[in-house]
């Protein structure tokens, strides 16, 4: 294991799907190659802050569940409970993580410049 990983540009293992100066998405491909467990990850600068939002496609365990579970689940919690991986290497986290800083710091100065030209 190497301790002397830096971010790298352009990152490997991100990839930038869209750009709307508002808002950024990308795309964080496992690193099992599997379709299923990719994210897709939406930056966005709002009123209130900035939101990330994940997208997985994600296979939920409902069928292991049996009807009563499910129902009693949706009843006391209100949503039924799943959970996704994604495997990276520990170059991609890195930039995963280094992604996030600077888009978050993109998006806000963005609509921080357009407020300030209306
Ligand atoms: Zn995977």
């Amino acid at each position: 294991m190497t301790n002397n990983l830096t971010p790298q540009t352009p990152a490997e293992g991100i990839l930038k799907r869209n750009d709307w100066g508002y808002s950024k998405l990308y795309n964080v491909p496992c690193s099992c190659g599997g379709d299923n467990c990719h994210h897709d990850v939406w930056i966005e600068a709002e009123d209130t802050g900035v939101t990330v939002t994940t997208y997985t496609q994600q296979k939920s365990k409902w069928w292991s569940l049996n009807r009563f579970q499910i129902i009693w689940t949706l009843l006391t919690k209100g949503y039924i409970e799943y959970e996704a991986s994604i495997t990276m290497t520990e170059q991609q986290t890195l930039n995963y993580a280094e992604t996030l800083k600077s888009a978050i710091v993109d998006v806000k100065k963005f609509k921080e410049d357009h407020a300030k030209s209306v």
